[in-house]
């Protein structure tokens, strides 16, 4: 049985959608495949046309290995067509905290792994010629909210160039901050120069629209209902409303939308989804356009509750985490206004033209997951947060391990599917740690 509602939900009203409307050829970006209509046999079938299942449909389509992608909802229709275009070279979990759980050298492999991450970003917009999605290789500042937030973020980018060799993190005086952010709240910050930002639908329009030209079959509206191998069977049976697939392996890409439909719920249960909001402003007046956030990178501060922001077309686009509500109510955007006004008083009468949300998934141990869960389907999911870089490499390793290759994962290398313990209570949980993170933040702890 289909899990009703969130099916072919339009995506939300963002401002990725108006400016992909907007673009030239917008035509041919807005829609890439079609519905599954036939039957069909291949050797590996993506689930998701996200970040990751066009990644790994990438890295199949390198190798000459016959692929589908279907998808239940238009290319981009999950977080890869609503993020913030954030693209970063980092986990949630700190790299001196790796050190301290796991040793350096695994502290050096995940290092690696998240820069190749923006180097894969890079690869695939040249490959691809997406000019359009807009990529800059800017940087990424930290900027701290108290003076301890900001011992501690010196301390992480002291603690990275000592050990790791990476001298691309740099310290920010309170002085820098402000002039380059125009915002006076914040005591100091680290700049990450391996960073930068994209416009997230139009790579992943991208990426599909470039697929399909190379001749990979993307399937739209094509919800993947059930997932069967028969005993003795060599092929697992993907059934959709228009067709079945018979595929020798499956990769899972279904991230935080996986109760979509039972056929992928299993995944869901490796994760706890958290609602992710953004607001974007009507154009800013050219003075204010001209004083605030002056190099066009990305930013984020250190609260718990983080808040991250950049500038698109001299709109102000501002996100959260909004653990409280639920995907399309309004709660959250009005907090998430007040708290871009409290940190830019002079947007106090800039109006708000956009409001949209959508769900990341976050893991247990903050790292993201790939592995098998049996031997013919892979998955790749929890990116926490991080996903375009990082889903733009993890699903090219997903296709790796799905044809038998062993890729360096490190920490990322999932044994099998471990579901999150005690998920049925993740929505209080998430409730009470948020509540709590909420009044840490508030007290300045
Ligand atoms: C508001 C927001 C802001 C964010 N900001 C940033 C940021 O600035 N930087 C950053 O790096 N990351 C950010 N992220 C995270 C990032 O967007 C994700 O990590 C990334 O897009 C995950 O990509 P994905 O391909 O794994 O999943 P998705 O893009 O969510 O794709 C999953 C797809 O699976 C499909 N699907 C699910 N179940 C089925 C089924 N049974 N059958 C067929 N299809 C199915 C869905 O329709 C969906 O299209 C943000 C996320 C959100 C929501």
């Amino acid at each position: 049985m289909l899990a009703p509602m969130t099916l072919h939900t339009p995506a939300p009203d963002s401002l990725w959608r108006a400016l992909l409307a907007a673009s030239p050829g917008a035509g041919a970006a807005v829609s890439t495949g079609v519905p599954l209509a036939r039957d069909l046999e291949v050797e590996v079938a993506v689930i998701g046309a996200g970040y990751s299942g066009l990644a790994a449909a990438y890295a199949l389509q390198k190798r000459g290995v016959e692929c589908v992608v279907l998808d239940a909802n238009p290319v981009g229709w999950g977080a890869s067509g609503r993020n913030g275009g954030v693209v970063s070279s980092k986990f949630r979990l700190s790299f001196p905290t790796i050190d301290k759980l796991h040793g350096l050298d695994t502290a050096k492999r995940m290092h690696r792994l998240a820069h190749e991450g923006v180097r894969v970003v890079e690869t695939l917009v040249d490959e691809f010629q997406l000019a359009r999605a807009r990529f800059e290789h800017t940087g990424s500042l930290r900027c701290a909210h108290t003076e301890a937030a900001f011992a501690a973020i010196r301390a992480e980018a002291d603690w990275v160039r000592t050990n790791l060799g990476d001298t691309s993190m740099t310290v920010q005086s309170r002085a820098a901050i402000e002039h380059e952010t125009g915002s006076k709240g914040f005591v100091g910050g680290v700049l990450s120069a391996d960073a930068g930002t994209i416009l997230p639908l139009e790579y992943v329009r991208g990426l599909a629209r470039g697929l399909t030209l190379r001749g990979v079959p993307i399937y739209e509206l094509t919800p993947v209902q059930q997932m069967q191998r028969a005993s003795g069977e060599t092929r697992v049976t993907l059934r959709t409303p228009g067709g079945t697939v018979r595929a020798k392996q499956v990769i899972v890409a279904t991230n935080a939308y996986s109760d979509l439909t039972a056929a992928t719920s299993a995944y869901q249960r490796e994760l706890v989804p958290f609602r992710s909001a953004m607001i974007a402003t009507e154009r800013l007046p050219a003075e204010l356009d001209a004083r605030l956030m002056i190099e066009r990178r990305s930013y984020t501060e250190t609260r718990r509750m983080m808040k991250w922001f950049r500038k698109v077309d001299g709109r102000m686009l501002f996100g959260g985490r909004d653990a409280f509500g639920k995907e399309g109510q309004t709660t959250g955007f009005d907090a998430l206004q007040r708290a871009m006004v409290a940190l830019f008083p002079d947007l106090a009468d800039v109006r708000v033209d956009y409001r949209w949300s959508g769900y990341v998934g976050m893991t247990f141990n903050s790292l993201p997951h790939v592995g098998r869960s049996d031997d013919a389907t892979t998955f790749c999911l929890g990116y926490n947060g991080a996903g375009v870089a990082m889903a733009s490499l993890l699903g090219q390793h997903a296709a790796a391990l799905a044809l038998g290759e062993t890729p360096e994962l490190s920490l990322l290398g999932a044994p099998g599917l471990r579901p999150v313990p005690f998920h049925s209570l993740r929505a209080p949980g998430v409730r009470l740690v948020a509540a709590w993170y909420q009044f840490l933040d508030a007290v300045g702890a």
